[in-house]
């Protein structure tokens, strides 16, 4: 197999050859077909996570096809298409694996950071950890679904019911939760770079009531925020922007530090929450409805060698949507 390696942090990504991998009891491997690339990559990259694994292949939005079964596996065949996200293992044992929030566990593993992932012609899995995906929807539409989607999806449950909800930061998994807001009937804020109009123009077509910069007031109250970008400069104003009783849900893995800000934008039962990880059950409630809504996925694709290429490109956002590899 070959694969797109980070010996180091901050260097560029190595294609290497590496000798074949078979799975392990109650793993599988797959062909990778496609692998998004999401910011979450860039913080592997940039050494911006706690106790990185080196070397290690990045990459959490795997779409493959199962071609060897470990011992043990159920439910899974050589041959199916399968969808292999961030989480890649958890205990089972801990006190949040046991309370339904294996999102936390203790013990856990994570595609791309913590197990190697799929900037790789292959990928070996814990088969629990992997969602068959059917044959409908072409593999790079699907890539970014893995993470994008369903931490997306996990942050919207999360952001609760209200009807008018902003988004601050406009890119893969925003424009992928514009849709399913716009499904359940709800208006869509959006929030941008000042002065960046493309992505303002991007969100407008995909159904957004309002698009502008993060600075800005929205014309109405939100009931709800999403903070999918990475600066904490945004919080304040995030809170600022929801009603009373509203809640601000921070999406990233990773966040520059926050301004201090007065306690009245925090008065008045606004919440101020994060989301962490993805479980199982949110893959499964995401993917069986994401067919349903007719999710369509802005992607940009570069062959897995363009690795570094697609990094960079996304660091600067030179692409609306997602960025996707291709073995
Ligand atoms: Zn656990
Ligand atoms: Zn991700």
């Amino acid at each position: 197999m070959r694969a797109m390696i980070l010996e180091k942090l901050r260097d560029p990504l190595e294609w290497t050859e590496l000798a074949d991998r078979h799975p392990g009891r109650g793993e599988i491997r797959v062909k990778v077909l496609a692998c998004g690339v999401c910011r979450t990559d860039l913080h592997v990259v940039d050494g911006e996570l706690p106790n990185p694994q080196l070397p290690i292949i990045p990459g959490h939005e795997i779409v493959g096809r199962i071609d060897l079964v470990g011992e043990g596996v159920d439910g899974l065949a050589v041959g199916q298409r399968v969808g292999i996200p961030w989480l890649g293992h958890t205990c089972g044992v801990c006190p949040y694996c046991t309370g339904h929030r294996e999102n936390l566990c203790d013990r856990p593993l994570f595609t791309g950071y913590t197990r190697d992932g799929g900037f790789a012609t292959a990928a070996v899995a814990d088969a629990r950890f992997a969602f068959p995906l059917g044959e409908e929807g072409s593999d790079v539409a699907l890539a970014p679904l893995l993470c994008a989607g369903l931490i997306g999806w996990r942050s919207l449950v999360i952001a609760g019911e209200g009807r008018n909800i902003g988004l601050y930061g406009f890119g893969a998994a925003a424009h992928i939760i514009t849709q399913v807001a716009r499904w359940q009937g709800r208006s869509v804020f959006a929030f941008t770079r000042p002065g960046d109009t493309t992505t303002q123009l991007f969100a407008r077509g995909l159904g957004a009531t309002w698009a502008g910069a993060s600075d800005e007031m929205p014309p109405e109250a939100l009931d709800t925020a999403i903070i999918f970008a990475t600066a904490g400069a945004l919080v304040p104003l995030a809170l600022k922007a929801v009603r009373k009783g509203g809640r601000v849900v921070c999406a990233g893995i990773h966040m520059s530090d926050m301004p201090s800000f007065p306690y009245g934008l925090l008065w008045e039962e606004r919440q101020l929450v994060s989301v962490a990880n993805l479980t199982r059950q949110d893959g499964l409630d995401f993917l069986g409805m994401a067919p349903r809504i007719g999710i369509v996925t802005r992607t940009t694709s570069y062959p897995l060698t363009q690795a570094n290429q697609a990094l960079a490109d996304l660091r600067a956002g030179r692409f609306e949507g997602a960025a996707v590899l291709q073995p």
